[in-house]
């Protein structure tokens, strides 16, 4: 028998749980540790609400904890409720999961300005993390900007821009949606700083926003290469990069379409200003240099908003005691392993890239360096290590079956056509299993 302790329950911790079920068989116990009593992570909190075929993955999670030696333990938290060196007197490998929940920070000065928002909070708040419940974003600002031109900034500005009508079938949370009804937004700009042949965009997303009721994408031809050049660009890149020059083609005809989606290429916000919220972002023009990095012209513009949204990548917090690569923002490790009996996977391990199966085969590749360091003949105490420390500080948890629970009263009190309207308070969530 081996011990696993897997802490996170996001797409990471749950390939890496399923693999290991798949490599030794009744002879693993693996616990999966999250701080919240729900599970699922990204897949509940990160994913958009209008998204609903990719979170469906959530089915083969479930399928994984349906056997006895995957148990869910939700509720909590590394680092307040046990650290992660009790975790290795109990298991013969804690494997983090922990993903990248927090912002990328945007060191430009003016950043701490109302109306300043990183994209996990905003995220947040629209999928119903109960950390960013409160967040109450400036949606009376009629000029949003997003920086970034990846596709959270895509998810964040899709948002932004539907209608009501255009979430139906979507789980975004009540209080979202009736913020987004009073929305004032006319414009909204995405800032890269580099050009389209560099956007980290991929095409089905990139193409929805072709299809938005009320918001039309506006791209500048001036900004890009000879249509030549597109060849050089590998294909999903070259699929992207069409669909952008494709917004140029429809213009004319979404011109009745009240809300813009500008692209605004080769532009880096240097500073934001305003008198106690932000009023305009100071930007500068940039352009590529031989190794396709942007470096500045000189040449400055202003942009007027109300409400900036910085989409510019996620980074790992660090945990007590584990080794930490603090220039790329995730534990140091390497491919996976920390050191033995201690790795991390997924967000955790590669930093915030790749797709929701990308984390499959780390998953697999966790498990095989678990069966090359740690001995069958485990002398350590698994769960039952963790249960009676747990207990003994007085530690509510939150089972699998429990979280059933809660889902059904989620999906039983969802508005018409919704398939749930998530708890967003800690204390909902626990009392709902009750
Ligand atoms: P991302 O793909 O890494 O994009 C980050 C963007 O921010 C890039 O355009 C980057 O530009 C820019 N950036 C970084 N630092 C900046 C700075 N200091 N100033 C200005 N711009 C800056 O990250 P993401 O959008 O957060 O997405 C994370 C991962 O989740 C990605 O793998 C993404 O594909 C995935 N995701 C997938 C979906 C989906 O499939 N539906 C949805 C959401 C997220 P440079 O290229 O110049 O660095």
């Amino acid at each position: 028998m081996r011990h696993i302790a897997i802490i996170g329950s996001g797409p990471a911790g749950y390939y890496s749980a399923e693999a290991a079920q798949k490599k030794f068989g009744e002879n693993v116990a693996v616990d999966i540790i999250d701080r919240l009593p729900v599970p699922f992570g990204l897949i509940r909190t990160g994913v958009a609400p209008d998204h609903q075929s990719i979170k469906a993955v959530s089915r083969r999670y479930e399928k994984t904890n349906s056997g006895d030696n995957v148990r869910f333990v939700g509720n909590v938290t590394v680092g307040v409720d046990v650290s992660v060196a009790e975790l290795q007197e109990f298991y013969d490998a804690v494997v983090l999961a922990t993903g990248a929940p927090e912002d990328r920070v945007l060191d430009i000065p003016g950043s701490d300005l109302a109306g300043v928002i990183g994209s996990a909070a905003f995220v947040g708040w629209y999928n119903g993390h109960p950390d960013f419940r409160d967040l109450d974003p400036p949606l009376d600002a009629r000029s949003v900007a997003i920086i970034g031109n990846g596709n959270v900034a895509l998810d964040v500005a899709r948002i932004l821009a539907k209608t009501e009508g255009e979430f139906a079938g979507s789980d975004i949370v009540g209080h979202a949606l009736d913020g987004l009804k009073q929305s004032a937004v006319e414009r909204i700009t995405f800032l890269g700083r580099r050009g389209p042949h560099q956007i980290a965009m991929t095409p089905k997303e990139l193409g929805e926003l072709g299809h938005l009721e009320r918001a039309r994408p506006v791209v500048e031809a001036e900004d890009f290469p000879d249509i030549g050049d597109d060849a050089m660009l590998e294909p999903g890149m070259r699929k992207s990069v069409n669909y952008l020059r494709s917004f140029q083609i429809a213009a004319a005809d979404a011109e009745h379409k009240p809300i813009e989606i500008a692209f605004d290429f080769f532009a880096m916000p240097i500073e934001i200003q305003g008198e106690g919220r932000v009023e305009k972002l100071i930007i500068e023009r940039t352009e590529l240099d031989k190794d396709l990095r942007s470096i500045g012209t000189g040449e400055l513009y202003e942009l007027e908003c109300q409400l900036v949204i910085s989409c510019i990548g996620y980074r790992t917090p660090p945990i007590e005691g584990v080794p930490y690569e603090h220039g790329r923002g995730r534990f140091a490790n390497s491919d996976g392993r920390i050191l033995p009996g201690l790795y991390c996977v997924g967000w955790a391990r590669r930093g915030p890239s790749g797709t929701i199966g990308t984390n499959k085969p780390d998953g697999a590749a966790v498990v095989e360096m678990i069966n090359e360091d740690i001995s069958e003949n485990s002398r350590k105490p698994g769960r039952a290590g963790l249960d009676s420390l747990l207990a003994s500080r007085g530690v509510e948890t939150v089972t699998f079956r429990d979280w059933k629970k809660i889902e059904e009263a989620e999906v039983a009190r969802a508005r018409e056509g919704s398939p749930r309207e998530k708890f967003t308070d800690i204390a909902d969530m626990i009392a709902a299993r009750d």
